[in-house]
């Protein structure tokens, strides 16, 4: 039988508590979950594509230990369009987070979009968890600008890369 296997995408700039939470959800949900950590020249990340993957990385390793999968959960990379992305990898499923309202109008068009270009791709989503409905990237690198408190939002890795960042004064 062939094996499911399911593309979690995001630009992770940088990863947070958010991510994780949906990574770990989705971990069972196929027999393969790969993290996909997306270039997107388009948005302009803080971090760089080796920095984000390298955090990704970094706390899937400990949730693979954490959690007993049948196949341990991989990360990668990827430029270009995310159907070709999930068809070079053979996955059959594409793994969204929605939180609230403010997720649907662009992941819906987004979904949309793929079915056209890989219509034997399906798109699942996972709706954030309550505690998490507020956390965001965006918004933890807004508050990390101004020198506040992001250590609930992100795990520790995170929180180094992001003092280092402001003593270099790239941020
Ligand atoms: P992209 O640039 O592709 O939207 P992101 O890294 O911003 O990448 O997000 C990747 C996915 O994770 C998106 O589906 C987003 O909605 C979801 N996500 C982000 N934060 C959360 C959260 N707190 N809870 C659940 N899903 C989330």
């Amino acid at each position: 039988m062939s094996q499911k296997v399911i593309i979690y995408p995001g630009t992770f700039d940088p990863l947070t508590y958010g991510h994780i939470d949906i990574i770990e959800r989705g971990a069972n949900l196929g027999d393969q979950l790969i993290v996909a950590v997306s270039l997107n020249s388009g948005k302009q990340p803080l971090f760089t594509m080796e920095e984000r993957t390298a955090l990704v990385m970094s706390e899937v390793e400990q949730i693979n230990v954490k959690q007993k999968t049948t196949s341990p959960v991989i990360v990668k990379s990827f430029s270009g369009l995310l159907t070709d992305f999930a068809t070079e990898q053979k996955a059959t499923a594409i793994l969204r987070g929605l939180r609230a309202v403010a997720d649907f109008e662009y992941e819906f068009q987004m979904a949309g979009m793929n079915s056209k270009l890989g219509p034997e791709i399906e798109t699942i989503f996972l709706m954030a968890s309550e505690n998490l409905q507020l956390t965001s990237a965006r918004f933890v690198k807004e508050i990390a600008l101004y020198d506040g408190e992001i250590k609930n939002f992100v795990p520790k890795n995170v929180l180094k890369m992001f003092k280092i960042k402001r003593k270099g004064k790239l941020l």
